[in-house]
């Protein structure tokens, strides 16, 4: 009988928590880290086992998964002393499901193929409620093998895993997509306020919408928490948006690539930031874009 590999998590925030539960569930013997150790504190009581560093992960685990914040997040668990990469076994598979930087990612599968170990950037598209029912869809640059290897991991945690060549991809593929998905929540913002400053009522605009070519999955998923002007607590932070659209036009910069709908959606993320917005969800561009019209105010 084939023996499951053993699966380490690092980062058990909003993502990760949700990510290494139906990890446990499918039965991998899992070990897991996070910087704040009482977020791991039920996934403890139900069988996974406590690294007290990102180091110790890459010593008893087959595959590790990461999820984090952001490329400095990243940078210091890979790279930062008792990190990842310090005492990473030959064959040992990591993967990180964060949303950075293609550069980083080439960064650190180069740095892991000098160990003998392999990366895969592998981040998700899905919110908490995709990581939490295992539906997330998961865009994987790197290794050809490697990404065969982790199919049963990647099953337990997405409804589709994508190869998309050499590392770097997954990472760009990402960018891509929150480009477009950003561009679309400002659109929707936009023509929210002005439609309620002439007089509709928010859910009627939503019920209408949902009918015309307009219609889009993150249409419908937003429709409550912009007409109830619930942003709390945020599936997607406005502070991870930011983060994302600077790493975009960052992309776009460096292969001079003009995407001027993303650097409009990128300042208004910012100036929502900068009045106090950070840690609602993304869709709160709609509180931002009301309070500039003057609509709805109560
Ligand atoms: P989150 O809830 O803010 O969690 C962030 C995680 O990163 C936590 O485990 C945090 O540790 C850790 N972290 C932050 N700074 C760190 C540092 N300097 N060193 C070590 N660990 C650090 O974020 P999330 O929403 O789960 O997002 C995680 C990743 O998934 C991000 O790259 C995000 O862009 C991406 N993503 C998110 C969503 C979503 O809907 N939320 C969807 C798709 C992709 P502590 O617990 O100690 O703070």
């Amino acid at each position: 009988m084939q023996t499951q590999p053993t699966v380490a998590i690092a980062g058990l925030g909003r993502m990760g928590y949700p990510i290494a539960a139906n990890i446990l569930q499918a039965g991998f013997p899992t070990v897991v880290w996070n910087r704040s150790r009482d977020k791991a504190t039920v996934l403890l009581e139900r069988g996974a086992v406590w690294a007290e560093k990102p180091g110790a992960l890459t010593q008893t685990a087959d595959i590790v998964l990461t999820s984090l914040a952001d490329p400095t997040a990243v940078e210091s668990v890979y790279f930062g002393p008792e990190g990842l990469l310090d005492r990473a076994r030959s064959g040992t598979i990591l993967v990180d499901l964060s949303t950075g930087s293609p550069d980083l990612a080439r960064r650190i599968a180069a740095a892991a193929r000098e160990r003998g170990a392999a990366f895969l950037d592998a981040p998700v598209a899905g919110s908490i409620k995709a990581a939490t029912d295992g539906q997330l869809g998961i865009m994987v640059g790197g290794d050809r093998a490697a990404f065969a290897r982790c199919e049963a991991v990647f099953a337990a945690i997405g409804k589709a895993a994508f190869y998309l060549g050499e590392s770097g991809n997954g990472a760009t593929m990402k960018l891509v997509s929150n480009a477009i998905l950003a561009t679309m929540v400002q659109a929707l913002a936009e023509g929210v306020a002005l439609g309620e400053k002439a007089g509709l009522d928010p859910a009627d605009i939503f019920t209408v919408l949902a009918t015309s070519s307009a219609a889009a999955p993150v249409v419908a998923a937003k429709a409550a928490a912009m007409t109830e002007r619930v942003y709390l607590p945020a599936a997607f932070t406005l502070a991870l948006m930011q983060k994302d659209l600077w790493l975009v036009l960052g992309l776009a910069n460096e292969l001079q690539v003009p995407m001027p709908a993303t650097a409009i959606a990128y300042d208004m993320v910012l100036a929502a930031n900068a009045t106090g917005k950070s840690g609602m969800d993304f869709s709160a561009v709609a509180l931002l874009m009301e309070e500039l019209a003057g609509a709805r105010e109560s």
